[in-house]
């Protein structure tokens, strides 16, 4: 495998003493996707926002994470975006009172450090026919899987090597998320490194490369997409959720 261009190491989490996350390791190369599953409270929106340096519920955290050899664990969420860890928010933070267009503002691309690959408006509308035909609809007129098509866009303007997703399937008709999750696929293929974090593990499995089971904010299993996939305690902790 080529070497990660995110790893992260003795990740903690805490809210209020209280440990949420508590991550030995893990790394995404170049061109790899990698899903993280695990039931409700598991940590995995903790270990998206901390690696995206969001700081919503003001968590304790600690530990290292490097994006191209660089650590990044200190700086504010502003500094890693500009360096290319971008995480791409719920659906429902579309700003509602723009239109598409506006919404994939051209100044997102003045966020990115020079020289790496920042996609134009009509690079998105061309990965997503179904945005360009909406951009002229206001954010709060979007289904949900538009919305996702459109924070998906917006973090590809900021020009990311890195892009986090946290649960980008959630609301969104089946259809709608072999889609989005096929794109996200095609977009490792141009390089870019992936870590999303699914619900949906039997969506996930057929376009992640790894995934990786967390149990009350420790992983419990990591591997092969399918391989873990067949692990029962991946159906115990959907099952346990329920
Ligand atoms: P879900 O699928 O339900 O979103 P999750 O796996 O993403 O679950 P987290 O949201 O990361 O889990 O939550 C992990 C633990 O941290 C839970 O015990 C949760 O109650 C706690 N937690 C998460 N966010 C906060 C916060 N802002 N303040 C306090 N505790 C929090």
């Amino acid at each position: 495998m080529s070497e990660a261009v995110l790893d992260v190491r003795r990740l903690q989490v805490a809210y209020a003493g209280n440990r949420a996350l508590d991550l030995a390791a893990l790394a995404v190369a170049p061109g790899e996707v990698v899903g993280v599953v695990g039931a409700n409270g598991a940590g995995k929106s903790t270990l998206v926002n901390a690696i995206a340096g969001w700081s919503r519920g003001a968590p304790r955290v600690t530990g290292e994470i490097t994006l191209a050899g660089t650590r990044v664990d200190a700086w504010a969420t502003h500094q890693r975006v500009r360096a290319g860890l971008v995480l791409v928010p719920e659906a429902r933070v579309a700003f509602g009172s723009m239109s598409v267009d506006e919404n994939l503002c051209a100044a997102f691309a003045a966020l990115a450090e020079p020289g790496r690959r920042v996609y134009a408006r009509d690079e998105v509308y061309a990965l997503f026919p179904r945005l360009k035909e909406r951009r002229n609809h206001l954010g709060s007129q979007l289904s949900g899987g538009e919305r996702q098509m459109l924070g998906i866009g917006r973090a590809l303007m900021m020009g990311p090597r890195v892009l986090l997703l946290d649960e980008p399937s959630i609301g969104l008709a089946p259809k709608m998320v072999s889609q989005v999750l096929e794109t996200l696929r095609s977009l490792a293929g141009t390089g870019l490194a992936i870590l999303l974090v699914e619900q949906n593990v039997r969506a996930a499995i057929e376009v992640v490369d790894r995934l990786l089971l967390l149990e009350r904010g420790r992983k419990v299993l990591e591997g092969p997409a399918r391989e873990v996939g067949e692990d029962p305690r991946i159906a115990e902790a959907y099952l346990g959720a329920t």
